[in-house]
């Protein structure tokens, strides 16, 4: 798909400058951690005053003048009819999409409302939008940009984030005018503190649920792609690949599934899990790559949706598929090729289509990291003799890591992904050390290391930087969001409970933490580091117990290297 609109006049989506100061940060951290976009609108729409995390679709819609009539009555409409019925209220829009519009009151400007949502609360309507963009009404917008955002959710999570916008906007304070510009404090604790449901709801004086049922409400396809991901994460690589299987034919309601991975220097293909194919695995022979299906879906980089009878009798060996219909489907990033995903016989005997195809391509990109895990698992079972883990707490050591940051840095590069990195450091732990003995002092690293696991993702690579210091890479994650982990991360620690925590300086067992993240200015490994380890230093000159971003913007005065969020 070519992008189309680029040629077109673009319509306006943000004018900031007429938002309260500082609520961007605010509704981007709730945005990011409820998974939904969310608009601050004063009339209607677009533009919107501040858009976060908007659904590529909607962009495409409103941005184009001759498309966005499609949306007036719904988004365009919204902020006059929350703020005329002064409470939430709930749509559907052409597209499919689930949204809420409610009137909020911001650092005491009236008048304005939230869009929020945006998202397919089933693949039903996702497919149904996704044949328009393919053969219908909306075949001349079609681009890659459209589907690159595209949101998922149960209708619970529109009630979640309608309640932190909520809360967010009642604790709201507009930031002080004096505030250096570019400056946005990570304020993390307002989007992430956990949310008191229930009271919440009765005393919420905007919100009305008009819908009790949606609570308890499960949508299959919103789930498995929010919840695929973690699913296909394993420790052991054979496990990943037959996750990625077993996930992908649910996904699809394939009764069969094979993943093959690519050994570049054998220019092979080699089977390495598969569902409901009668021979062993260990048995399958490798595929050249450009050699049957999976070798030339591999070589083109193209998926093949098709079935058996268009190939001609030759191309299929003598396995007996039902159905005939199946996708092979490339992993790949770039120039990267991992390996081919193979679904066939849909159950029910239904053919497979480009809207089974369109939810792979959702997954792929999720597919092609777990595999890339794997493949550093698989390299480091290898090598038993080079170990990577540190043997007192279990994460990984610092070779491990700064091979992997190398690594997750280039692919930033290559695809424009953002990175993330953090360093941890306990505070007063020499006081720790010396009041309570070394042994105290090893327990409690052990203990450290259980909450940097228990608050972070999977995706994340928490390592024991050396001594008392720890260090998190967090690949696709922007420093906003990164906030908001570290954020995490600091109470976790304090509500931990340390045999001798209470005896610290600061009343309990705390660390500091410095973040930075990648940009045009750091650019390497080192570099990033060393920015994490600067606004480490200033949260340790700030009192401790708080999380510091290294600013890049900031360098230049080389005063406030960092913002804070304690
Ligand atoms: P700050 O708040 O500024 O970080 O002060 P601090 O006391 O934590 O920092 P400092 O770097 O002065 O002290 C770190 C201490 O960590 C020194 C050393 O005794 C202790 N340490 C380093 N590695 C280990 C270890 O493996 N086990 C134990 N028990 N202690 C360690
Ligand atoms: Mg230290
Ligand atoms: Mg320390």
């Amino acid at each position: 798909m070519k992008n189309k609109t680029a040629k077109r006049s673009v319509i306006k989506q943000e004018v900031p400058d007429r938002a309260p100061k500082g609520w961007a940060g605010v509704q981007e951290s709730i945005a990011q951690s409820s998974g939904l976009a969310l608009l601050l609108v004063d009339g209607y729409q677009p533009p919107a005053l501040v858009v976060a995390s908007n659904n590529s679709i909607c962009n495409a819609l409103q941005s184009s003048p001759d498309y966005v009539g499609l949306c007036d009555p719904y988004c365009g409409a919204a902020h006059s009819r929350a703020t005329g019925a002064n409470a939430i209220v709930h749509y559907r829009c052409h597209a499919g999409l689930q949204c809420f519009a409610m009137p909020v009151e911001i650092a005491d400007q009236r008048g304005l409302a939230v869009i929020g949502g945006r998202a397919f609360v089933n693949g039903s309507d996702y497919q149904e939008l996704v044949d328009r963009f393919r053969t219908g009404d909306l075949r001349e917008l079609a681009s890659d940009e459209v589907f690159r955002n595209i949101i998922f959710a149960d209708e619970a999570d529109l009630d979640h984030a309608a309640l932190r916008v909520t809360r967010a906007a009642r604790e709201f304070k507009q930031a002080e005018p004096h505030e250096a510009p570019g400056l946005e404090t990570v304020r993390a604790e307002i989007a992430s503190a956990p949310l008191k449901e229930e009271s919440e709801l009765a005393s919420g004086d905007q919100i009305k649920t008009s819908d009790a049922k949606s609570e308890n409400r499960r949508v299959p396809l919103a789930d498995s792609i929010r919840t695929f991901a973690e699913h296909i994460d394993a420790s052991d690589p054979a496990q990943t690949y037959q996750s990625i299987v077993a996930e992908s034919a649910d996904l699809l309601k394939a009764e069969r599934g094979s993943l093959l991975l690519f050994d570049e220097a054998a220019n092979q293909l080699t089977m390495r899990a598969a569902r409901g194919i009668p021979t062993p695995v260990s048995e399958v022979n490798p595929v050249n790559l450009g050699d049957g299906i999976a070798g030339s879906v591999m070589k083109e980089g193209r998926a093949l949706v098709a079935s058996i009878d268009q190939l001609g009798k030759t191309a299929m060996p003598e396995r007996r598929y039902k159905t005939k219909s199946f996708i092979s489907y490339p992993i790949a990033i770039g120039q990267r090729r991992f390996g081919v995903l193979n679904l066939a016989d849909k159950i029910g005997g239904g053919a497979y289509d480009a809207s089974d195809l369109s939810i792979i391509e959702l997954l792929a990109p999720q597919i092609a990291l777990a595999l890339e895990r794997a493949e550093w698992q698989q390299r480091a079972n290898q090598f038993q003799l080079m170990s990577i883990t540190d043997p007192l707490t279990g994460l990984l050591n610092r070779r491990y890591l700064e091979a992997r940051l190398t690594e997750e840095l280039s692919r930033s590069k290559r695809y424009d992904y953002p990175l993330s990195f953090m360093m941890i450091d306990i505070d007063d732990f020499k006081f720790y050390n010396d009041r309570n003995g070394h042994q105290a002092g090893d327990r409690a690293l052990e203990i450290t290391a259980q909450c940097l696991r228990a608050a972070l993702r999977k995706v994340d690579v928490a390592s024991r930087y050396g001594g008392e210091e720890f260090s998190i890479l967090l690949p696709q994650t922007t420093l906003q969001e990164a906030g908001v982990i570290a954020d995490r991360i600091r109470r976790k620690i304090i509500e931990t409970n340390f045999p001798h925590g209470s005896s610290q300086p600061l009343g309990t067992a705390t660390v500091s933490i410095g973040l930075s993240s990648f940009s045009a200015q750091l650019d390497s490994a080192e570099a990033i580091v060393r920015a994490a380890d600067r606004a480490l230093y200033h949260a340790k000159r700030h009192g401790k117990n708080r999380a510091y971003a290294y600013q890049t913007a900031t360098m230049r005065s080389g005063e406030h290297a960092a913002n804070s969020s304690q």
